[in-house]
């Protein structure tokens, strides 16, 4: 019975069962004159959740990672500088994927743990006087460990260079889950999926586009076809799709649209800044340490947790999968081994986080992890009884 078990993996994340019956339908026309009545309400919706205003909002068939692909290739051409920071593993694929395209990656290279360090963006724009820099990457939440950036800091740091380039953020893994301003931060390109704070299938990125990124593709050379903006907008603009759009995922996109706006996105953050917190806090009973390096890092959307010297944290996700048949997520790149990760977001609450927070202590207990069985949950526990009568309210 296994699969009645929540997943804790970072993504795709647990599918509500109202997503999953939206996205059982049968094919339509999307050459229909009515396709419309369904697209143009979920762009528009979609810039809600972004928090933009002045841009806009385009979607392709693919996962996350073609909506870098889309963002890149749309907005710049090869031979073009970028600056990147690498703290973990999906900043470093982003800044992968720049390089297979032929961009000039500047690469600030960081601690894994440390966040987007918006002092030295300010430094490397504020030399570059002649403006050969031309978009600034930051990985909102990198969910290799657990670690959340300041994207209005490194808004700061351009302005306060007076610098052009554009600011590019991967907010993969927590749109939809973490407050994100599109607007206020200044954001050029901003880069989503379908499956993780939207609690879909895979299937579709979700990319928001600045005014001046719709600009800049007018001169950009990067070849694309697919992922090209001008056609899907164009397609848009019209009421369609320049080829198959994905439709079970648009079906289940406007429900899930619904679903957050009806649990309010302010809710919706704050559920998972508390069910974080729960988790934090059992991390700590535990006496293990976090990836992340400081409070102001910590992600409300996964925890990456180091395991003592001398374990190994892929027996510990092998044996909770073998044995208790939960998924966790496993340490990525250089955690490899060292650390586990818990996804707590989606479609979560404090009660299935605590059964997730228990399965870790019985086989940390099996494996002869030192500690103490029920700690952790014990203080979740605690934290969630202390706080759960506000967060119900504030449902209500
Ligand atoms: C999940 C994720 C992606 C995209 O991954 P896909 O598997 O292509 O959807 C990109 N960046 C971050 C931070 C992610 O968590």
């Amino acid at each position: 019975m296994s699969h009645q078990n929540p997943v804790f993996i970072p993504g795709p994340t647990n599918i509500p069962d109202r997503l999953r019956q939206a996205m059982n339908i049968q094919t339509i026309d999307h050459r229909a004159p009515n396709f419309v009545e369904l697209l143009e309400p979920l762009l528009g919706d979609l810039k809600k959740v972004f928090k933009t205003a002045s841009g806009q909002v385009i979607t392709f068939p693919a996962s996350g990672t073609g909506g870098w692909e889309a963002a890149i290739t749309n907005t710049l051409s090869p031979g073009d500088r970028v600056l990147a920071a690498r703290f973990g593993m999906f900043s470093q694929r982003w800044i992968d994927l720049c390089q297979r395209h032929n961009l000039d990656v500047e690469v600030i290279e960081c601690e894994w743990g440390e966040g987007a360090p918006a002092d030295l963006y300010g430094e490397r724009l504020a030399a570059d006087t002649s403006h050969e820099i031309k978009a600034v990457l930051v990985t909102h939440n990198e969910t290799a460990t657990g670690v959340r950036s300041d994207v209005g800091a490194v808004r700061r740091a351009i302005d306060a260079a007076s610098h052009p380039a554009m600011l590019c953020v991967d907010c993969v893994s927590s749109l939809a889950s973490m407050d994100f301003r599109m607007d206020e931060w200044g954001v050029d390109l901003a880069v989503s999926g379908s499956q993780k704070g939207f609690m879909l299938a895979t299937g579709m990125a979700i990319v928001g586009v600045s005014q001046k990124a719709q600009d800049a593709t007018k001169t950009a050379t990067c070849p694309r076809t697919f992922f090209d903006f001008r056609d899907m907008a164009a397609a848009n603009e019209k009421g369609g799709f320049p080829y198959t759009p994905p439709l079970q995922i648009m079906f289940g996109l406007r429900a899930s649209l619904d679903m957050l706006f009806e649990e309010g996105l302010d809710s919706v953050f704050a559920r998972h800044a508390r069910i974080a917190e729960g988790v934090r806090k059992a991390v700590d009973a535990w006496g293990l340490r976090l990836c992340a390096k400081r409070r102001e890092l910590y992600s409300d959307t996964v925890s990456a947790i180091h395991v003592p010297e001398g374990f190994d944290s892929n027996n510990l996700t092998n044996h909770i999968f073998d044995t208790y048949g939960v998924s966790f997520g496993v340490g990525l790149g250089q955690m490899a081994g060292r650390a586990f990760r818990i996804g707590h977001l989606g479609s979560l609450t404090d009660v299935m986080a605590l059964s997730g927070i228990a399965t870790v202590e019985m086989a940390m207990a099996d494996l002869g992890y030192p500690v103490e069985i029920g700690s952790g949950t014990r203080a979740a526990q605690e934290y969630y009884r202390a706080t759960a009568r506000a967060a119900v309210r504030s449902a209500a």
